[in-house]
């Protein structure tokens, strides 16, 4: 892994330098809707255009500086938990991957509504059996995120992934929020997940904020759905991420055995 400090130096510089004070709305806009109730509720995050009063922009003000304040400070080390393969019940690939350098983020949804959450494991079944039953080796996504913001681990990001629609993901870091976002809205928890795995995957990949993306914009499709699009279409997305990775320093912890095991039985039976 390349040093934190260089790449997230060189990330914000890039996204200031593209979306400049968008940011300071975007953190409030975060903080609010991450704070307000808890986990795995269907808590609907407030529109854009309503989150950037400008009584509270000060709060941002540590994030608004560039270099000197992440240059100078030691970010708090944030791990994000991910449920391994094994433990959601993944089976193995089906056939060969293709090995690819990613360059970009693309957002996605399932596109299937979903209820309870704790169907999530078994959706993650699903979608990887439907997507081996179309001849791709493996889930077509990189990462799953559920309602309550668990993280499920799919193909590896070292492989491309795969789709049914007209643009080739060579390069995408492709990440998918389970539900369908035309017709529900993301949770508080799952767009904080999403979030933080978007700002690992920045720095990870090194990739520039200007390339996170929504599949909508790479071919005919609605994906990643009505109401999460906007937050990736209108720089929402890539505003916390910058502000995710001025604050922490990102890792993963991938959550296997028992303790994997454990986690999933509480999702499926909705104390997680
Ligand atoms: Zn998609």
């Amino acid at each position: 892994m390349t040093g934190p400090p260089i790449t997230r130096r060189r990330f914000l510089a890039a996204f200031f330098a593209a979306i400049g004070a968008g940011v300071a709305g975007a953190t409030v806009w975060l903080t609010r809707s991450d704070g307000g109730t808890a986990m795995g509720t269907t808590t609907t995050i407030p529109p854009p255009a309503t989150t950037v009063p400008s009584a509270t922009t000060s709060t941002a003000a540590p994030t608004t500086t560039t270099s000197p304040a992440v240059t100078t400070t030691s970010p708090a080390v944030q791990l994000i938990d991910i449920v391994c393969r094994d433990s959601w019940g993944a089976v193995p690939a089906s056939g060969d991957y293709t090995p690819h350098t990613i360059d970009q983020i693309t957002v996605h949804h399932t596109a299937v509504v979903l209820g309870a959450n704790s169907d999530a494991p078994g959706r993650a079944r699903q979608h990887q059996q439907y997507h081996q039953s179309l001849d791709w080796p493996d889930l077509a996504y990189h990462y799953l995120i559920d309602a309550n913001g668990h993280v499920y681990e799919g193909r590896p990001v070292a492989y491309v992934g795969d789709t049914a629609t007209d643009y080739d993901p060579t390069g995408h870091f492709l990440v998918c929020c389970e539900g369908n976002f035309n017709e529900q809205e993301v949770t508080a928890a799952q767009y904080a997940s999403l979030v933080k795995l978007v700002a690992w995957g920045a720095i990870e990949f090194e990739v520039d904020p200007a390339v996170i993306g929504a599949h909508r914009d790479l071919a005919t499709t609605t994906c990643p759905g009505d109401n999460l699009y906007p937050l990736v279409a209108e720089g929402i997305l890539a505003g916390d991420v910058a502000v995710s990775i001025t604050n922490h320093e990102l890792g993963l912890n991938v959550v296997c055995g028992s303790a994997g095991n454990e986690l999933i039985a509480a999702i499926e039976d909705g104390s997680a």
